[in-house]
């Protein structure tokens, strides 16, 4: 099979479009013919590599991915061949004490695909048959692959860990990031206000057409936490959605007394000063996860294929300009999610 991999950390030039062996489904899992991957940050990180992270080379980039059921491995009941699927990327191995409750985003040996394993910049995959779900007939095999990893991840943090409730407001501190944009719909869908940060009048105007109450243009405004004062009568934000991390300074100014900053990633830096005066003196919860749980991503995802939630396509490129499509990723260009056309 034809696919995007790398044999050590760099930029865009390590990634190289290569002929590999057709990976075989194991006992449980299901081997996917994949139609389309879609981007994601974390894609660039791990091609970069950061201390710790180890791979085993070569190694495929890609979370999320879509496309047809091409052979079941050992034990597999409940799926045919040629069925339409897209894949939950959070890995977990089903039997510890974390996954038998229900919370398998903290499993013992927990995994994300493109991560941990090798990805989705491929024309196969093989996956545990538990991570699959079925893509309604009427339902773009594009829309479901690019709102997987995004989906899960803001649900998770929205409505689990951080417990959303309908009439609270919601600041959401960037307008571009899939995570924000599926944030801004969810805490839509749950009855929020929602306040959007962020710069440029286009990401501006798509996060308004997605529903947000008011933008903030982060350009024009020095302290945005006081614009979030005065729009919501010195009461503050009940929830801020802040995966920049280093703007954490002024999402604890913009957050109400009790509130909780909710927090998936750190596209600024992962090292951030706080300033614990306002932890204390306002009541505030910083709440982090990572992914979401099975019953996460069949709730979303119902969600997405009912057109409720919608995922919002940016450009797609052929897999093997996956060097290009990472690059317009990189210096920020899209608006909405980047996909690769496999077959
Ligand atoms: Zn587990």
């Amino acid at each position: 099979m034809n696919a995007i991999l790398f044999h050590q950390h760099g930029n865009i030039e390590v990634l190289e479009y290569r002929d590999f062996p057709t990976p075989q489904a194991g006992p449980g899992q299901v081997l996917v013919r994949l139609q389309v991957a879609a981007l994601n940050h974390l894609d660039i990180w791990v091609r970069k590599g950061w201390p710790g992270l180890k791979l085993e080379y070569p190694h495929f980039p890609g979370a999320d991915g879509a496309g047809e059921i091409a052979a079941l491995g050992e034990g597999v009941t409940n799926w045919s061949i040629g069925e339409r699927v897209v894949i939950n990327p959070n890995l977990s191995c089903g039997t510890c004490e974390y996954c038998l409750a229900g919370m398998d985003n903290r499993c013992n040996d927990w995994g994300l695909l493109g991560e941990t394993t090798r990805g989705t910049y491929a024309e196969f995959i093989a996956v545990s048959a538990r991570n699959l779900l079925r893509i309604p007939r009427d339902f773009g095999v594009h829309e479901a692959a690019t709102a997987a990893l995004v989906f899960l991840t803001a649900w998770h943090s929205l409505i689990k860990r951080g417990q959303l409730k309908a009439g609270e407001t919601v600041l959401i501190v960037g307008a571009s990031g899939g995570v924000n944009l599926a944030s801004l719909q969810i805490a839509k869908l749950g009855g929020a206000r929602v306040i959007v940060v962020g710069s440029g009048p286009e990401k501006l105007a798509l996060a308004e057409s997605l529903g947000a109450d008011h933008l903030i243009d982060r350009g024009q405004e020095s302290s945005w936490s006081e614009v979030v004062f005065d729009i919501t009568h010195k009461h503050g934000a009940d929830i801020v959605v802040d995966n920049v991390g280093t703007t954490f300074p002024e999402s604890f100014r913009a957050a109400a007394r009790g509130g909780r900053i909710l927090t998936v990633g750190n596209t600024g830096h992962p090292r951030v000063e706080i300033d614990n005066r306002y932890v204390f003196a306002k009541h505030l919860s910083l709440i982090g996860s990572t992914m979401g749980t099975h019953n996460d991503f069949r709730s979303v995802m119902d969600l997405v294929f009912k057109g409720r939630l919608k995922s919002i396509l940016d450009q797609t490129f052929p897999l093997r300009d996956a060097g290009a499509a990472q690059s317009r990723l990189e210096r920020g260009e899209q608006i909405g999610k980047i996909t690769l056309e496999i077959s």
